[in-house]
Parts: C-alpha cells; structure tokens; sequence
C-alpha cells in the first residue's frame, strides 16, 4: 500500500522528527514499555489529495467537543506501541487522523489502521486550547525523565516554582531555552480528565509540566522543540543530583545572574 508520505517530503519531515525524538527517548530511558506520547498537528502539511482520503477506521468519539480542531489533523503515536518501535516504524506504531466536523469525532486515514494512544483526548484537548489562544505550536509530549520525576517524590519541590527556579540555576542554558519554567501538576489518575484539565490550565504559564509522581507532558512547536525543553530540564536536573551525590547542596547562580540572563537574552520571565 502506498504510503501518505511518498512525495510528500514537509510531511515526512516531520514524521521523522517524531520518530527521531521516540529514539532519543528510549536511549535516555524515558520510555519504558509503551510509555509516553506523541500528537503532532500535520494540518498545514496536508493537500487536496489527502482531504479526500476515505477514511480506514470507524468513526470513534473523542469524549469531548473541540471547536477549534476542526478539519485539523494529527499524527499520533499508537496506542500500546513502544517509542523503540515508532523511532524505527513511524507509520506501523502511530497513524494519521482527521477530525471530523462535529468536532467530537476522528477517523484514522494513513498509513494503517493504528488506534491512537489512549491519551489521545487529552492532548487534543491541549491542541485545541493552544490554537484558541493563538499558539502556533504544532506538538504536545508526553514522556517519563528519571531524575525530573525523582524530584517529584519530594513534597518541598512542588511548591510553585521551586523547582523552576533550582533547575534554572543548574546552568545558564536551561532558563535560556526552558525560559517558561516547569509547572507542577498534583498526582491525578493518568487518563483522566482531572489531569487534561489541571495540565491546559497550566500551559498557560508554562510549556513543560511535571506530572507529579508519573512524568513531564510539554508542547513546543514542533516534537523536537518539546523535547529539547524536556531535555534541557533533566540535564539541570541530573547537575542537581550530582552534586548531592558528591555530597554537597549546589551553590546555583544568584538571582542576580538569572535577571542578567533575563535581560541579555529577553526572556518572558
Ligand atoms: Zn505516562
């Protein structure tokens, strides 16, 4: 069968981003098992050829209205598929969907009938609060760092902005390309609406979020925008840790250094 991305090298492009980033999360060790997700929105790479492709599922209910996705289209990692595999297969472990126009359903279209994660509602619902804002990101992602995660089993570190603040303090970069901070997430059921709901309200404030106890869910615009962000804050993260394992509490530059980082480089906080 031929494959939606033959001749269509933009949305290739990005496909292999997403398949290029599930490689670097399984090297790292974020992605056990079928652990984490990718939705990418693909509409702007999407032609008349494509509209017009039957559909190969049956229509199957988002859960809830999304206004704004409208005749959007998504890439999706599969549900019960391993990172390891769609680094290798991007379109046998993830497919491609089109919202439908009441804006509460999809069908898959390409390249196979591949369900889509199960936490599919819940980044839909992140896109399409991102395009009601005016957002021109593209990638919502949802994986689980290690020592980022550690750090959420302690009570002190989730306390606003603690940890956004330590981890800036780590090394000038992070607060220059994680310049929105890290958001914390209380401990809610994964999958559920309660967590979807708690996480859109804190992208206002932010593009990465840890989910207490369970990971890092962070949007950008494009996957590898959001894994850089991602992966920014786990090296800060494993600097901290380090120097506790030397057996020393990390000096972290002033706050004097942060606002000079803040000036010279103009960021939003
Ligand atoms: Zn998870």
């Amino acid at each position: 069968m031929k494959s939606i991305l033959e001749n269509r090298p933009a949305l290739t492009n990005e496909v292999n981003k997403a398949a290029e980033v599930a490689g670097y999360l399984w090297q790292k060790g974020w992605a056990e098992r079928n652990g984490g997700n990718i939705v990418v929105n693909i509409t702007e790479f999407v032609d008349d050829e494509i509209r017009a492709l039957a559909p190969i599922s049956e229509v199957k209910a988002i859960g809830t209205v999304l206004p704004y996705l409208k005749g959007c289209y998504f890439y999706c990692k599969g549900t019960n598929k391993r990172m390891r595999d769609l680094a290798r297969w991007p379109m046998e472990h993830g497919s491609v969907i089109r919202i439908l126009d009441d804006c509460a359903s999809y069908v898959i279209i390409a390249d196979q009938p591949v369900q889509p994660t199960s936490e599919l509602p819940s980044h839909l619902c992140m896109h399409n609060y991102l395009i009601s804002k005016g957002s021109t990101y593209k990638a919502s992602l949802h994986t689980h760092p290690i020592e980022l995660i550690a750090m959420t089993h302690h009570e002190p570190f989730l306390k606003k902005d603690v940890l956004t603040n330590l981890l800036w303090s780590m090394i000038p970069e992070t607060k220059a390309f994680c310049p929105r901070g890290l958001g914390i997430i209380p401990y809610a059921l994964p999958s559920s609406v309660a967590l979807a709901e708690a996480t859109i309200k804190e992208l206002d404030d932010y593009d990465v979020v840890m989910w207490e106890k369970h990971g890092a869910c962070a949007v950008g615009e494009d996957i590898m925008d959001a894994f850089d962000q991602i992966d920014v804050l786990s090296k800060s993260a494993q600097i901290y840790i380090n120097a506790r394992n030397m057996g020393f509490v990390p000096d972290g530059m002033s706050q004097e250094q942060m606002r000079e980082m803040t000036t010279a480089f103009n960021l939003p906080k």
